[in-house]
């Protein structure tokens, strides 16, 4: 990186959720559970000063940097002017069209270190077309990595962990104390490792079709299922009835399957 064109590495930018990672260890780990080969594309969100990108730049044969921050993108920017491989977008993950910028790749490697706050839509976002991506690598607040991996029946299984395990595998892989990082988070972290299917069990309108449902039922966890299903449909307790689902039951007690059928279901009976 040429140090003479930018003024001295800004301090950490709180609104863009920089906790910058400072164990070399950790990155290590990271970069093992992304396994990389060189024919693949790396997608990067956040690469902030780029304590990863070095290494992931070794590994693969294109690399897509996605960052907001104009001081580090322009550090970027420079580190790799002579890396035609490598490509940056200055700008907001949440608002680029990344399934256009990936367009023609093969399937992608995510990984990233996400700022806490926007990593329940970005994951909502990347999970609306899994077929782009091989493999997510990905350090979130642990409350969120146990929430996409957690099973029917406990207080983390929500809307965000039924979308998830019907697109993907997904695993905690190990956690990670706040002082790994400068400046240190308030919260622990965790690095989650997500698979997209191979064979997805759901195209993308019945995706979100099943989104819908999910989160108007996870709206009122504590609520009986027959009451809710009335609310969404007049045939809502038959339906309950036809799938062989008590309607004591509780939205959180369903399984990621159970809410396709009754997805379905609805359909059918208000198409
Ligand atoms: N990857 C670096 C590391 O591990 O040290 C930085 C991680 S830091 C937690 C998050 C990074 O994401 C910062 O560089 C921040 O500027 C960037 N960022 C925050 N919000 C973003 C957004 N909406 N779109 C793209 N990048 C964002």
């Amino acid at each position: 990186m040429s140090e003479s064109a930018h003024s001295p590495t800004p301090r950490p930018r709180k609104r863009f959720g920089q906790h910058f990672l400072v164990r070399p260890d950790i990155v290590q780990r990271i970069l093992a559970l992304a396994d990389l080969r060189e024919v693949n594309t790396v997608l990067e969100i956040g690469p902030g000063r780029g304590a990863l990108t070095r290494d992931l730049r070794q590994r693969c044969a294109r690399l897509l940097l996605i960052e907001i921050d104009r001081d580090l993108a322009a550090e970027l920017r420079d580190r790799f002017a002579d890396d035609a491989a490598v490509r940056i977008i200055e700008g907001d993950v949440l608002k680029i069209d990344i399934a256009a910028e990936l367009a023609g790749e093969s399937p992608t490697t995510v990984v990233a270190n996400l700022p806490y706050n926007i990593s329940t839509p970005l994951l909502a976002r990347l999970l609306r077309t899994p077929e782009l991506y091989r493999r997510m690598v990905l350090m979130l607040q642990r409350e969120v990595a146990e929430r996409l991996c957690a099973a029917p029946g406990g207080k983390d299984y929500g809307a965000l962990s039924v979308a998830v395990q019907l697109a993907a595998r997904a695993r905690v892989a190990f956690r990670v104390p706040p002082t790994a990082f400068h400046p240190q988070p308030k919260v622990e972290s965790a690095v989650v490792v997500i698979e997209p299917l191979e064979h997805q069990p759901l195209d993308r309108a019945e995706r979100d079709a099943v989104r819908g449902v999910t989160r108007a039922l996870f709206n009122h966890r504590r609520k009986q299922l027959g009451n809710l299903m009335r609310q969404l449909s007049g045939r809502g307790g038959e339906i309950l009835a036809e799938l062989g689902i008590d309607p004591r039951r509780r939205p959180e007690t369903l399984t990621p399957d159970d809410f396709v059928a009754l997805t379905r279901a609805l359909q059918e009976a208000e198409p």
